[in-house]
């Protein structure tokens, strides 16, 4: 006896697109979403500034600020909680912005 059609009830990320099944995965992703406008991170587009800080992929350095930086993924990263009261947060605008694409550009 064949199975009958299932009619259910998605969440959309309003950044992406992406479905979901559960409202509160839905919720979670949007607050970590790349594209959720509050994750846009000045210092990712190539700022010649940027600094990879040493422990995982989430932590960096600042040249110009001389200080340590976190990305939003560090926030959804467990191992790092610990770590970020005595980090900044990268920003979306940054006045020591400097765009550097490299010698191959
Ligand atoms: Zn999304």
């Amino acid at each position: 006896m064949p199975k009958k059609a299932e009619v259910r009830q998605i969440w959309r990320c309003v950044y992406c697109n992406k479905y979901y099944l559960v409202r509160h995965a839905c919720e979670t992703h949007e607050r970590y979403c790349g594209k959720n406008p509050t994750n846009d991170h000045k210092c990712l587009k190539y700022c010649k500034h940027l600094r990879d800080g040493g422990i995982g992929i989430e932590r960096f350095w600042c040249a110009s600020l001389r200080e340590p930086l976190y990305s939003f993924g560090a926030e959804r990263s467990p191992s790092m909680h610990g770590h970020l009261g005595n980090m900044v947060r990268m920003p979306h605008e940054c006045e020591h912005y400097i765009c550097d694409l490299g010698e191959d550009q």
